[in-house]
């Protein structure tokens, strides 16, 4: 058998396509730009990528970009003092707080400075109770990401064995919610499970977030099974860099009936749910109807 393949950057295309006709239709029909803030401290290499690339696809949905770059000895008193003003910035809507932060900054000090409103990421505390309690959220991105590729891949999940490796709280956790939430029976596996491979075969939906390369082998893989890789990894192979994901591709596409590739899955899906939720929450801070 052999997996049909999960094109996240066709379907992430298409969703951009979507926010940017939304982000057109607020502008000539109430006269508003959504506005999204982009915060990074530091000059880690990989966040400096992810920022430009932030930036480069908000304005090209029509919005608007505030990128702050900030010295990697910022003082956390200067970086609170920023988001306030992001915070009460009408022109801002989503607020971003590019992870991880220099050591001596307190991520979770930071991220619950922003405005539950804005925060555009979903990791403020606020709404991860929402999305806890299946109320109305901020949804972080990367597992609304991957929810929407599964809707659109199977219609409704409901009922579906679904099994997620990792439970941090910015993949992990939230992306086993999100499939409860679609009526899932979820398991959430991570470092000390027993026998993860017989764990995974369970998995009508099998979803990778574990930062370790190439981790997930056929053999994890029920046949027919949606698999789905969020790893995002570097790798020295041949003498390249090589991008890889937490799922050896070759041999759980040989088991898999469906699957997303690394690059050109999972990855693009991220910043076009940000533009998304940047367009949710301009909407909801207008009293205007929210995008489906
Ligand atoms: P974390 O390091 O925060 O979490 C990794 C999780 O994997 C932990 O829960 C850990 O378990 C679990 N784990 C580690 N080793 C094993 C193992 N041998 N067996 C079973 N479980 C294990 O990573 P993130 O959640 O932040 O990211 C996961 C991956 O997703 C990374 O590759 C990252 O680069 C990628 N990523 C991709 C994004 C995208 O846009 N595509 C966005 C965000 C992340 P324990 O809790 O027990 O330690």
């Amino acid at each position: 058998m052999t997996a049909a393949i999960i094109d996240g950057k066709a379907f992430a295309a298409k969703v951009r396509g979507e926010v940017a006709a939304h982000v057109a239709r607020l502008k000539e029909e109430h006269g508003i730009q959504p506005g999204l803030a982009v915060v990074l401290v530091g000059e880690d290499p990989a966040s400096q990528v992810y920022v430009s690339s932030k930036g480069k696809q908000t304005v090209e949905a029509g919005m608007a970009s505030f990128e702050h770059k900030l010295e990697a000895d910022t003082s956390e008193a200067d970086l609170l003092a920023l988001i306030d003003r992001l915070n009460k910035d009408p022109k801002v809507h989503g607020i971003l707080v590019q992870l991880p932060l220099p050591g001596h900054l307190n991520s979770e000090l930071v991220i619950n400075s922003i405005d539950p409103a804005k925060d555009v990421d979903g990791f403020h505390i606020s709404n991860v109770g929402l999305l806890g309690t299946g109320q109305k959220s901020m949804v972080p991105c990367t597992p609304l990401g991957c929810l929407m590729m599964l809707r659109d891949h199977h219609g409704k999940l409901a009922g579906m064995n679904a099994v997620v490796v990792g439970r941090s709280n910015i993949v992990g956790k939230p992306m086993a919610q999100l499939l409860l939430g679609d009526s899932c029976t979820v398991t959430i596996a991570h470092s000390r499970t027993k026998d993860l491979a017989a764990v995974c075969r369970g998995a009508d939906i099998l979803v990778a977030a574990v930062g370790r390369p190439e981790m997930i082998t056929g053999e994890f893989v029920k046949p027919g099974a949606t698999v789905i890789d969020v790893g995002i990894n570097r790798i020295e192979r041949d003498g390249k860099t090589k991008l890889v994901g937490d799922v050896e591709f070759a041999s759980a596409a040989a088991v898999a009936g469906a699957i997303t590739p690394v690059p050109g899955g999972v990855g693009p899906m991220t910043i076009a749910c940000l533009l998304a939720n940047t367009l949710t929450a301009c909407c909801r801070a207008n009293g205007l109807s929210e995008p489906s």
